[in-house]
């Protein structure tokens, strides 16, 4: 089969490999659309932790080609996504119902092969059904909508909250139509790019700011009458890290989503932090997620086709890596194996 292969920190190929042989317990699927994450260019740029050679993606959906003879809940024809971290159930943090905070987990796409391939196999523990109604593409973005879910339940959001998201790139934009659906009242958005900010007003913020022109600290707070109450910043850049900080009013929240370079570090006015009680958290992946993902999804409760740009075969994967540092049109782009 063909796929890309991530060789080692900057080099990549498109390969012929052979196609994964399913175990007892597996599932081979025949790969739809996987969406490119910020995190595989993290990987490709050496800057995420990954296993080379690696094939990478890990926001995938698709159609059951075989299964493993103990595979009980899917059969060949099955439409499917999957959560790409499955976790060893037998470390502290498993045991205590922390799953995402595994010591020694799987992660597709990251520590073994995922979706940028015309197959890929999982265990059938973290393999879903799909509603009828939900189609392969906007199923590649259950993956991303869960962890985005995960961040909107660690800001706890109270009907009529205010809420500051920095960033409105795929995660930025589903987290706002989340944050809407769990009852903040007044979104601001920024981002440095026109498409996006357009977007993100129809997709439900009340101000999308450009803060390469904006002063975003004063307009914000223009317009909110002061701080907001949750800030959730989804870029990973220290100039978002510091700036959440200055955004986010006493006895507020803010949740850190972006992914940053491991090396990054960031001041911090321990002061204020503690004088205005500022709750700080992190949001990692996507425990027990995955469900809510693929039902608000299909329901239509959140708009993901809009977040499409771009679509490339795995032959075009140069291409895509371009499109995705380059085109300031850029939203999601998904590969189509
Ligand atoms: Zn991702
Ligand atoms: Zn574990």
């Amino acid at each position: 089969m063909k796929a890309i292969v991530f060789e080692e920190k900057g080099r990549w190929g498109l390969k012929d490999v052979p196609v994964p042989k399913v175990g007892v317990d597996e599932v081979l699927i025949k790969v739809d659309s996987c969406g490119i994450c910020g995190t595989d260019v993290h990987i490709y740029e050496g800057v995420f932790p990954a296993n080379f050679p690696l094939i990478p993606g890990h926001e995938f959906a698709g159609v059951v080609e075989e299964v493993g003879e103990g595979v009980k809940d899917f059969k060949i024809g099955d439409r499917v996504t999957v959560n790409p971290n499955l976790a060893c159930e037998k470390c502290r943090y498993c045991r205590k119902g922390q799953q995402h905070l595994c010591l020694l987990p799987t992660r597709l796409g990251v520590t073994t092969d995922g979706g940028f391939a015309e197959y890929v196999k999982a265990k059938e523990v973290v393999v879903y059904h799909l509603p009828e109604k939900l189609d392969l593409e906007l199923a590649s973005f259950a993956e991303p909508l869960s962890c985005c879910i995960h961040g909107v339940d660690l800001a706890q959001i109270k009907t009529g909250n205010s809420v500051v998201i920095l960033g409105a790139g795929p995660i930025g934009l589903l987290i706002l139509q989340l944050v809407r659906i769990s009852g903040a009242d007044r979104v601001v958005i920024t981002d440095t790019i026109e498409k996006r900010r357009k977007l993100a007003l129809q997709l439900g913020a009340n101000l999308a700011l450009d803060p390469s022109q904006a002063d975003v600290e004063r307009e914000i707070e223009n317009f909110l009458r002061g701080k907001a109450e949750v800030v959730m910043e989804c870029v990973g850049t220290l100039q978002t890290e510091e700036q959440s900080l200055k955004l986010v009013e006493p006895g507020g929240t803010v949740i850190w989503f972006g992914v940053a370079d491991p090396k990054t570090r960031v001041r911090i006015n321990p002061f204020y932090i503690y004088e205005n009680e500022i709750t700080i958290k992190g949001s990692f992946v996507n425990p027990y997620t995955m469900e809510r993902a693929i039902r608000l999804l299909a329901e239509g409760r959140i708009r993901a086709h809009e977040l499409i740009t771009h679509r490339f075969g795995l032959d075009k994967f140069g291409e895509a890596i371009r499109a995705y540092r380059e085109d300031a049109d850029r939203v999601k782009i998904l590969i189509k194996p």
